[in-house]
């Protein structure tokens, strides 16, 4: 597995695949240590979870700098999102004990009913390279915590991650077998996934992914969440305070070179600020520093990898194809590494790859709608339901639209943004279940009920 810097092309790491022995003995050491770990009382897996918090901070401009070099994320936005995994550490580390506190049941006369949460054992977590730390640690710090053990198959262009993922848990004092990488491709996943002793399945990625994992762990019958992407709809109304909305809308598309779930991706605008919003909106596209990901100053780095860049660029020009216009940017950048330029579409037709599939770069489509109603129309009109983002002065016209949006979150006045503290999930084609909270950290454990008499 190679490690190549997408600013440049350079080939700077090399990593060795783990054969089938190695695969079978992480399988091994995952089922033995989980007997173990699951015993460990509550308050030392929080209290290790805290010393991985620690690890990460400790840390910090290691990992940022690994994960730039790796997949081209801006230093600023890699140092970010160490603090975030940190913080969502100390987040399980202090809330395990109260999400997984049982149950209590209107009991009949004479008996007491309650429902415990049981880890389920080695849980297989196939995770992406656009966030490599925070998809890891989202799934890790509560699902260790409930007492699963891990098992990280990670996206093959972010070894390096992995790797450093396995030392920040080593560090902190976890047993050897609690957290594990596979350095496999995807095509051994299967096999593991089917293997007796993996019990249950995460994925975040593309939509293909997220099916091929579904289907195998669905005819053995293992527990899945997906978390597959989206085309986030960014609502801007004829009430909004226009200058967030501007503001935050071009952070929310361009931040992480664009290659978010959870970008907004296609800008549904009121016909009453339409025109000045667009103007704003190029000017700040127009505005942004794009260059070197090492660079403090760099708004957006380069694309993940080339053929990645290669498949936005497509999605672009079919769409211009279709009819709509290029506002500004469009074209890769001419100089070395994967650089695509914030780019802006307008007249946008429906069912072009902008307004139909997910663009995983900075690439914003934008609309003009009459009213609220066709707002939340166009809104809707997507196979996709992870985020969404509503902008209004009025709060409570706010609230009753969010009602009418097909999706897993609202923001209103807000970017859409993951937090340890609140349920973070898709429906439709974006995915199932949910992962952070109370309700992430219920997703892989047995709800026993125990009654007694
Ligand atoms: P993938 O979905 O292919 O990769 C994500 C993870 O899934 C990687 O670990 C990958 O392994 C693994 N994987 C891929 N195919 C399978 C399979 N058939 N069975 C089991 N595991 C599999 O994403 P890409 O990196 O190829 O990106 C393609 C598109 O996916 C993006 O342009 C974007 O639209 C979407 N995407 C969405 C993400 C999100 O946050 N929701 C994150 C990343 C991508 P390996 O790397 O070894 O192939």
């Amino acid at each position: 597995m190679d490690a190549v810097n997408p600013a440049t092309g350079e080939q700077f790491a090399e990593y060795t695949e783990d054969d089938y022995a190695d695969v079978e003995a992480t399988l091994e050491t995952a089922i033995e240590t989980f007997e173990s770990w699951r015993e460990r009382p509550l308050r030392e897996r929080e209290e290790l979870l805290a010393a991985a918090g620690d690890v990460l901070r400790e840390n910090k401009r290691r990992y940022a700098e690994l994960m730039t070099k790796e997949m081209g994320k801006p230093i600023s936005q890699a140092v970010a999102e160490v603090e975030k995994c940190a913080w969502a550490c100390d987040h399980y580390a202090e809330h395990a004990s109260a999400y997984l506190e049982a149950d209590h049941h209107p009991s009949p006369p004479g008996t007491s009913v309650k429902t415990v949460h049981d880890p389920l054992g080695p849980v297989l977590a196939v995770m992406p390279w656009n966030f490599p730390f925070w998809q890891v640690i989202r799934f890790a710090a509560p699902y260790l915590t409930a007492g699963n053990v891990g098992l990280l198959k990670h996206a093959s262009n972010v070894p390096g991650c992995a790797m450093a993922l396995k030392e920040v848990f080593r560090e902190a004092g976890y047993p050897e077998g609690v957290f594990q990488t596979l350095l496999v491709g995807s095509s051994k996943v299967e096999d593991v996934l089917t293997d007796n002793r993996v019990r249950a399945a995460t994925l975040t990625g593309s939509g293909p992914a997220g099916r091929a994992v579904a289907e195998t762990a669905g005819k053995h019958l293992k527990k899945t969440v997906l978390e597959l992407g989206g085309s986030d709809p960014f609502v801007v109304l004829d009430d909004a305070d226009l200058g967030r909305a501007v503001e935050t809308g071009v952070q929310a598309r361009t931040q992480n070179g664009g290659q978010s779930c959870i970008a907004a991706k296609r800008f549904i605008v009121h016909e009453a600020v339409y025109d000045e919003f667009v103007d704003r909106f190029v000017d700040e596209f127009e505005s942004l520093t794009v260059g070197d990901p090492m660079s403090e100053a760099t708004d957006v780095g380069p694309q993940a990898d080339p053929d990645l860049m290669a498949q936005l660029h497509d999605q672009v020009e079919a769409s211009v194809k279709a009819g709509a216009t290029v506002l500004t940017g469009g074209d890769p950048l001419d100089r070395e590494g994967a650089f695509y330029p914030p780019t802006v579409l307008t007249d946008v037709p429906k069912g072009c790859p902008a307004d139909a599939e997910e663009t995983f770069g900075p690439v914003a489509a934008v609309y003009e709608v009459a009213d609220e109603t066709e707002a939340i129309e166009l809104a809707n009109d997507t196979r996709f339901g992870l985020g969404a983002s509503l902008w209004t002065d009025d709060r409570k016209r706010g609230q009753r639209l969010a009602r009418e949006i097909d999706a897993g979150c609202v923001y209103i006045n807000e970017m859409t943004k993951s937090d340890p503290r609140v349920p973070f999930g898709g429906i439709k084609d974006s995915g199932y279940g949910r992962e952070l909270s109370e309700a992430g950290i219920k997703e892989f454990v047995n709800w026993k009920t125990v009654w007694v008499q």
